[in-house]
């Protein structure tokens, strides 16, 4: 069960305090906690917030954590899959976790879902997730994940966490990113652009005219249609975006 559930507890105190100053500098009055685990880190978070709300899949260890907050009145149980929570229905909120390896992507993807209810996102992930996340052009982790998450948030990568600091280590180094919501969105319709962005990344050697011909059929000719995708900003893209869409009139890209 464990090992399918990306259990590897974090056992090192000064990396649990860091990961729960990273995500309140100052008294927050809510945080949500994605996969607490046995409450390692939880334990710090209820220091620095009025309420932690916590998600955990696994019955045995959510048993444990009643237990064990049973006289903490900030601390709240949610046993139940992640995925298959909303996460808006408690409010704008810190969204705080050691998250479980298998589902990084698509916590990545509910957590920037949240847009405005998204204060800042801090997350435990493989290192080579996390790089990816941060990742500027001409470097070879720039891909869609890093526009996708570039384009709602601003990206840091806080430091890096070794194998030995888990029980059982997990067998990758991992990294703790911080992501903070841009205030003024960088599009005007992010699901749009969303879209648009997996469709020059779809497949990483083609350039823009094959990998956007695919999904939106034939599109005239604009100038950045020999590059490939990884060759462009997040700047660039959006402008190509707003080209494109402009360009084929109505039938706008991505929606
Ligand atoms: N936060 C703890 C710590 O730092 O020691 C545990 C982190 S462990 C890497 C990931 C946790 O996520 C485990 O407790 C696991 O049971 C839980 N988990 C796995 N899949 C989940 C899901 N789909 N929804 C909620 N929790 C999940």
């Amino acid at each position: 069960m464990g090992q399918r559930l990306g259990q590897h507890f974090l056992v090192r105190t000064s990396i649990l305090d860091r990961i729960a100053r990273a995500a309140c500098e100052e008294r927050e009055p809510l945080v949500v906690e994605i996969g607490p685990g046995r409450g390692a880190l939880t334990a710090y978070l209820v220091e620095r917030a009025e309420r932690v709300v916590a998600v955990e899949l696994d019955h045995i260890l959510a048993a444990g954590l009643r237990l064990k907050f049973a006289h903490t009145p900030q601390f709240e149980l949610v046993e139940g899959d992640v995925l298959a929570t909303d996460l808006r229905q408690w409010g704008r909120a810190v969204v705080v976790g050691n998250l479980p390896y298998y589902i990084t992507s698509p916590i990545l993807e509910r957590a920037l879902a949240l847009g405005p209810l998204l204060k800042r996102a801090v997350f435990l992930m493989q290192k080579e997730v996390a790089q990816r996340l941060a990742a500027a052009p001409g470097s070879r982790d720039y891909g869609y994940l890093s526009v996708r998450t570039q384009a709602q948030a601003d990206v840091r990568l806080l430091f890096s966490v070794p194998p030995r600091a888990f029980q059982p280590p997990p067998k990758v180094d991992s990294a703790v990113v911080l992501l903070t919501i841009r205030e003024r969105p960088l599009v005007e319709d992010m699901s749009a652009f969303v879209k648009f962005a997996a469709a020059c990344f779809h497949q990483k050697r083609k350039n823009l005219r094959n990998n956007l011909a695919a999904v939106y059929g034939e599109m005239g000719d604009f100038a950045e249609a020999r590059l490939r995708a990884e060759q462009l900003s997040l700047d660039q893209l959006v402008e190509l975006w707003r080209r494109l869409r402009e360009l084929i009139g109505g039938r706008a890209i991505g929606t």
